[in-house]
C-alpha cells in the first residue's frame, strides 16, 4: 500500500483512493481481496423508508363478527356509520374485512345500526375522526 501511494502521491487520484479505501474499510469488506476500486454491495438500502402498517395488520388481528368491542371503535357513536379509510387509516384489505364483519354482526344481531353500543362508549380511541386525512361529513 505505501509503495502504491508514493507512485501517486503528487497526483489528483491520491484523494480518490483514499477516500474510496477509507469508505471500504468503514463499510463491510465484500471484495477488498479482488479490487479495492469495486462497487461495495450493502445488506440493505439505507434510505429506504419505515414500513407502514394499518393497526390492525401491525398487531396481526383480523376483525371478527363476535368481537362487537373492536368492530365498534370503527363506528362513529352518533350515526352508526363506519369510519372511511381516510379517517380510521386502516389499508384497504383490512377496511373491507371490518365492513363485511360489521354488517354480519349487525345482521346477526350483535351490534346496533344507528349508534355505537352504550357500554363501549368510554372505549380508547383508535383515531380522531375531527383529524381525518381529507375533510369528511360526520
Ligand atoms: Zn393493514
Amino acid at each position: 500500500m505505501t509503495i502504491m501511494l508514493n507512485v501517486v502521491r503528487s497526483s489528483w487520484c491520491l484523494t480518490r483512493r483514499l477516500a474510496t479505501s477509507g469508505a471500504s474499510t468503514a463499510r463491510k469488506q465484500h471484495s477488498s481481496s479482488t479490487d479495492s476500486n469495486a462497487p461495495i454491495e450493502l445488506e440493505q438500502n439505507p434510505f429506504a423508508k419505515d414500513k407502514v402498517q394499518c393497526v390492525l395488520c401491525k398487531h396481526g388481528i383480523s376483525p371478527d363478527y363476535k368481537n362487537v368491542q373492536l368492530l365498534s371503535q370503527f363506528q362513529s357513536p352518533y350515526t352508526g356509520r363506519v369510519y372511511g379509510r381516510h379517517i380510521t387509516g386502516l389499508c384497504k384489505r383490512r377496511h373491507e374485512q371490518v365492513e363485511r364483519e360489521i354488517m354480519k354482526a349487525q345482521n346477526a344481531g350483535f351490534m346496533p345500526t344507528y349508534h355505537k353500543a352504550v357500554e363501549f362508549l368510554n372505549d380508547p380511541k383508535l383515531f380522531d375522526p375531527e383529524k381525518a386525512v381529507r375533510p369528511h361529513k360526520y
